[in-house]
């Protein structure tokens, strides 16, 4: 693809340190990436202090203007900008994968610019006026994981953006090319040094996160990262909105239909080949219905081909980094050796070249195996056998995680009821993970704090002012 090797040679370096970064599937090289220093961050954040005012200046509608022409922006490269995440980051082509995560960063880019947030009134009695603004902060830094890399760095930068700020970005070392070639594009709609992204290591995080010049941090990666950034971001008294780790729990009661929820609850757990924040990790069955749920779910994950992200044939892809593979490869190990069933895969062949780790199905599991109380993220799912709902939802809530949860039923007031008593940041009713850019998004307990999306997400990116008078 011509473009594609354009797009790809516009982001590598001609100067200065880099490294070669290879494709999860087939190890062979992709591309490089730039490996940038504390220097570079400062010269980033210099010129996005440069750049603010002046985007700020323009206003709601000549901002959002902008955005929608970005949003035109990645939809134009949308072929060469898949092409190069499935590469880099293994997932495929097709299904909910890279094309999938392309269209959402153009629907939440336009989401971002189309989404109204007028002074809200506070009082207005005759006596007192008081009106409630949102104002720039500033500079955001926006730091990401290697999962969703693409679309995880416009849920950050398109609310940031719009609200009037500038935007340095740290992607994670794993997964910088896909971020740069997105920035590339973004770039060609937006001022000089608004939007800049430095493709350096957790020294470059580290120092972004204390940065004074830095007004609010949008982080989004594991909780012990998180933890860290809260210390570092302290003595600036930074603004955060933290988007952690998950174990998300799905619950299936039992009047439940197995044949009619067994898609859902594979896409559910197993999108982006289970490395997704909001994914369903552990999976409560009702002991009624836990035989053919079991063997519904079965059916549906070995018909789904798992290989090269550039074979449009497959729908699931290797782990980005063998530190997850191994990861996976552990907890299915230690699950097998306690005497759990499994029911498909664990069974990675040694031969394959790539990391990856099939589609894995465990059954008769304790609920305080490690395969279950810690996050997998990968294609492995625990299946636990509960028999009254109290249990199912103390177990689902014994966790110090809550991204979030879901619940199948075939009576929704039913599962509506147990989905109050959920701990998590989102419950969904017959589907797991399904984010929309009309509705906030955030964790509970320590998946974070924050909401991310919608106009809560706006508001998240500006700094509350209050006229009085
Ligand atoms: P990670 O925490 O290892 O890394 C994320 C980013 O933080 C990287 O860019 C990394 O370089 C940077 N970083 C590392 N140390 C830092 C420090 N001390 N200061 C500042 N930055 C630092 O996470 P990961 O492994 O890339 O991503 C996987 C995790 O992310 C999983 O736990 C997953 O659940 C979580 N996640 C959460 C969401 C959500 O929306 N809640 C979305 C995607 C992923």
């Amino acid at each position: 693809m011509e473009t594609y090797d354009a797009l790809l040679a516009s982001i590598t370096p001609s100067s200065g340190e880099s490294r070669t970064i290879f494709n999860p599937a087939t190890g062979t090289a992709v591309g490089q990436a730039p490996v940038h220093t504390v220097e570079d961050l400062e010269r980033a954040v210099a010129a996005a202090q440069a750049a603010q005012p002046a985007w700020a200046a323009l206003g709601h509608d000549a901002r959002s203007a902008a955005l929608l022409k970005a949003a035109d922006a990645v939809e134009r490269s949308a072929e060469e900008l898949a092409h190069l995440l499935s590469r880099e980051q293994g997932k495929p082509l097709n299904g909910p994968n890279a094309r999938f995560e392309v269209g959402a960063c153009a629907a939440w880019l336009r989401a971002a610019a189309g989404t109204p947030l007028e002074p809200e009134t506070v009082v207005d009695d005759g006596e007192t006026r008081a009106e409630l603004h949102y104002r720039p902060i500033g500079v955001v830094g926006a730091i990401g994981p290697w999962n969703w890399p693409m679309m995880i760095t416009i849920w950050q930068i398109a609310p940031a953006l719009r609200m009037g700020n500038a935007v340095v970005v740290k992607p994670s070392e794993y997964t910088p090319l896909s971020v740069l070639a997105l920035a590339k594009v973004l770039n060609e709609e937006l001022p000089d040094g608004l939007l800049t992204v430095v493709s350096g290591g957790r020294d470059v995080g580290a120092r972004l996160a204390e940065h004074p010049a830095i007004g609010k941090v949008m982080f989004t990666g594991s909780t012990a990262t998180g933890k860290a950034i809260i210390k570092s971001s302290a003595d600036t008294v930074k603004r955060l909105t933290l988007e952690l780790g998950g174990n998300d729990a799905g619950i299936v009661l039992p009047d439940a239909d197995p044949a009619a929820i067994a898609e859902g609850l594979f896409w559910g757990a197993f999108i982006n080949t289970g490395q997704t924040c909001a994914a369903l990790k552990r999976l409560y069955v009702h002991e009624d219905i836990y035989e053919a749920v079991c063997s519904e779910l079965a059916a549906v994950a070995a018909a789904m081909p798992m290989g090269n992200g550039l074979d449009e044939n497959n729908v699931l892809g290797p782990l980005q980094n063998r530190a997850q593979y191994d990861i996976v490869a552990e907890l299915v190990d230690a699950a097998r050796d306690s005497g759990a069933r499994i029911l498909l895969g664990g069974n990675p062949n040694p031969e394959q070249p790539g990391n990856f780790y099939p589609t894995t199905l465990v059954a008769d599991i304790d609920n305080g195996n490690p395969l279950v109380a810690e996050e997998q993220f990968g294609p492995a799912l625990p299946i636990i056998r509960y028999s009254t709902v109290d249990e199912a939802v103390a177990q689902a809530n014994a966790l110090d995680v809550g991204l979030g949860a879901s619940v199948w039923s075939s009576n929704l007031d039913e599962a509506r009821k147990v989905a109050a008593r959920i701990q998590a940041g989102t419950v969904w009713i017959n589907k797991h993970g399904a984010v929309d850019p009309r509705i906030p998004f955030g964790g509970a307990k320590q998946s974070g704090y924050g909401l991310e999306f919608g106009v809560e997400g706006l508001k998240a990116l500006g700094v509350p002012q209050i006229i009085n008078g």
